[in-house]
């Protein structure tokens, strides 16, 4: 983007909004009325715009649809106690896709592309964003191939688009998950550190047969040993044994949560041990057995936090302890969200005021 490049905008001649029920939200279902899109070719980016959501042309050929030369992000913006609208650490996930682009040879995203073209979205669809509390927009920017060319090689051409979805809550109840044992989702070398599209597709056939058993989801083992938790769909996991809070190291096999470092900073902030270590899927067994383990869930940005009350190790379901005990999790989540509708000092300055 040059500097004197801007964003030329068509707006829809009706909004979808007054036929939204704010009360029964399905997620992921309902867009706001634009979206913003912007094309990369000649190693620039250009013809960056704000236009109504709707069909993109795609030529069958694009290497995004056959070889998954496709990323994403995900966040969310909030509505504070004021009325102003906050998005929350939106720099990391510019810094995220910016990872996600090096790995699948897609070229550097700036940020003010991603910037820019989120503030104008958000502005113009402001009033998209949900007034209850327990609401928010979900922001889904992502970037693909679109050479119209059939040889797998990087493509010289992308697009850049950035979608919003309002979202209630995510999960209404505490999840039950399965420690996956055979199946993997990444591996030393591999993609896992970066939010591409394909570790995804790979991902749902394992889930698939998970759920055919009750579960929710998966929780992935290393693709070596299968001894040692890494994180699960799209959420980092977290257990508290006895006082101290533990969490595999983010290496380039697990995502890096934005939510998982947020929930680590507030934990070194309130004194609690904090141990980022390869996690045992025995010494969790174990742990639950001796009554050590007190707090198991998932972070992410969907849900911020998911209790797991229930986890499947090698065939043994084992019960975790009941969620209203679980002093930690529920403060890093009362906390966070007080920090994100501006009910509580940001001390870490993550929040990004519209
Ligand atoms: C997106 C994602 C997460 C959570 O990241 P947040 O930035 O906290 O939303 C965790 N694991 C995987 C595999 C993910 O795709």
């Amino acid at each position: 983007m040059t500097e004197t490049q801007t964003i030329a905008i068509q707006k829809v001649s009706k909004s979808r909004l007054p036929d939204v029920d704010f009360d029964h939200i399905p997620f992921g279902r309902i867009f706001t009325d634009h979206m913003f899109v912007a094309d990369y070719a000649d190693g620039q980016w250009k013809n960056l715009r704000i236009q109504p959501y709707g069909p993109l042309a795609l030529t069958p050929s694009i290497s995004a649809l056959h070889y998954g030369q496709s990323i994403f992000e995900g966040m969310k913006a909030y509505r504070m106690e004021d009325g102003s609208i906050n998005l929350f650490r939106p720099f990391d996930n510019l810094k995220r896709i910016q990872t996600s682009a090096e790995r699948m040879c897609m070229p550097f995203l700036p940020e003010e592309v991603f910037m820019e073209g989120l503030k104008a979205l958000l502005h113009i669809d402001q009033a998209w964003v949900p007034e209850k509390e327990t609401d928010s927009l979900y922001i889904r920017p992502f970037m693909f191939a679109t050479d119209d060319y059939v040889g797998i090689r990087p493509s010289d051409t992308y697009s850049f688009v950035i979608f919003c979805c309002p979202v209630g809550a995510y999960y209404s109840e505490p999840v039950k998950v399965k420690v996956e044992t055979y199946y993997s989702r990444s591996m030393e070398g591999g993609t896992g550190f970066a939010k591409a599209a394909g570790n995804y597709a790979a991902a749902l056939y394992p889930a698939k047969q998970a759920q055919a058993k009750g579960y929710h989801q998966l929780v992935w083992t290393d693709s070596k040993t299968h001894q040692f938790i890494e994180e699960s769909g799209t959420m980092n996991v977290m257990f508290v044994v006895g006082d101290t809070l533990i969490t595999a190291p983010a290496d380039e096999k697990i995502l890096k949560g934005v939510t998982r470092d947020s929930v680590l900073t507030l934990a070194r902030d309130w004194g609690l041990n904090v141990e980022e270590r390869p996690v045992r899927v025995s010494e969790i067994a174990e742990a639950q057995k001796k009554g050590t383990l007190k707090e198991a869930f998932g972070t992410g940005t969907a849900a911020t936090i998911a209790h797991i009350v229930l986890m499947n190790i090698e065939g043994e379901d084992y019960h975790l302890p009941s969620v209203e005990g679980r002093v930690w999790s529920n403060r890093f989540l009362k906390t966070l969200d007080d920090i994100k509708r501006g009910k509580m000092i940001d001390k870490f300055a993550w929040n990004f005021i519209l």
